[in-house]
């Protein structure tokens, strides 16, 4: 056998594939609060209000992450607040509810430690006059997360609120609203939350300075209340400006779901609803956006948009096949319902 006098070509080197999610900037996490998205998209989206700033937002802001459940003064059915006599700092509705008159002679137990007092009277009477636009029931949210993990605080296990204090308690008591104060900037590639840095400081100055550090305003969301049955909803990814997948957004099995013929026409309706409304306002090239399917399939209504990120839930989907929907070049998206 002849001996090559050269050595072979190095194999062209291969480009790397894209990473699983596209590069997260702040710009694309302010893209997503409601007030900025839903303006483009009112014809849409069912009824919100938006109340941005927040009347006496620092104040709010320090109301929802001090320890404890309890609620501000005036904020219950007729102007009461029926936990704020509560002694209160633990989590459980029951115990916050227990009367401060508990002690052995009948007299209020003096707390270990006195606990400040809110009041946001302006901000009741936004709550109020919403809830008497809206047929006296709204959902509410902050800038990007709903307290869906605290839904079992209220008495029928769901978000709808009817008193300013129901929304207070559901705020209060939630992680995903605690993500939005804290952490909503966090995977950012250019966000750089310690420098310059906050070491030693005390907690008061540390709080202070996170609020002069903060480039945005929270803002209360409160959206028109209604029932909407969680089969109906759809989660669609769009990455560089193409709608990759359709996922059911509700993980359970529905046999009217079931058969190609109804996922062809789920797709068609879907894909024309976003090349239609959607596409073309859109703020980012990238993005998750959740959609409602009326009962009778005749409306769609956009119901959320999220940064195409981990901290976006991918539903059936996992990331690497979404990517690899991304890298393939078929135009027609992918649908998926839970399978028996
Ligand atoms: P998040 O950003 O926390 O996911 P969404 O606005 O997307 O909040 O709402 C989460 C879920 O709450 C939706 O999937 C839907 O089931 C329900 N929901 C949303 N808006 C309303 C509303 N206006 N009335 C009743 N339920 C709602």
């Amino acid at each position: 056998m002849a001996v090559p006098l050269t050595p072979p070509p190095a194999p062209a080197p291969s480009s790397p594939d894209p990473p699983l999610f596209p590069p997260l900037h702040t710009a694309d996490i302010l893209a997503c609060q409601f007030s900025h998205w839903y303006p483009l998209f009112r014809r849409i989206s069912p009824k919100a209000t938006v109340i941005r700033p927040i009347p006496q937002e620092d104040d709010f802001v320090e109301y929802l992450e001090s320890d404890g459940l309890f609620l501000p003064e005036g904020s219950g059915p007729m102007g009461l607040s029926e936990l704020s006599d509560s002694d209160s700092d633990s989590d459980s509705p029951s115990s916050s509810t227990a009367s401060s008159t508990d002690g052995a002679d009948g007299r209020p137990t003096p707390s270990p430690r006195q606990r400040r007092q809110f009041s946001f009277p302006h901000l009741d009477a936004e709550i109020r006059s919403a809830l008497a636009r809206y047929d006296g029931a709204v959902f509410p949210k902050l800038n990007w997360s709903s307290p869906q993990d605290a839904a079992w605080m209220l008495p029928g296990q769901n978000l709808k609120c009817q008193t300013p204090a129901d929304v207070y308690l559901l705020l209060k008591s939630s992680d995903f609203i605690s993500h939005d104060l804290d952490r909503a900037f966090d995977d950012c590639i250019d966000y750089e939350p310690t420098s310059p840095s906050l070491a030693g400081l005390s907690l008061d100055e540390e709080e202070g300075e996170r609020r002069r550090r903060r480039r945005w305003s929270f803002e209360l969301v409160l959206k028109k209340w209604f029932d909407m049955p969680r089969s109906q909803e759809w989660r669609c990814f769009v990455r560089e400006n193409r709608l990759l997948a359709i996922s059911q957004r509700d993980t359970t099995f529905y046999d009217f779901l079931q058969g190609e013929q109804v996922k062809a026409n789920l797709t068609t309706q879907i894909s024309d609803f976003w090349a239609r409304e959607i596409r073309d306002k859109a703020p980012l090239s990238s993005y998750i956006f959740d959609i409602y399917l009326t009962r009778d399939s005749s409306r769609l209504f956009l119901i959320d948009l999220n940064p195409f990120s981990p901290r976006t839930d991918t539903l059936l989907f996992p990331p690497s096949h979404l990517l690899s929907l991304h890298l393939s070049p078929s135009s027609s998206p992918d649908l998926r319902v839970v399978e028996s």
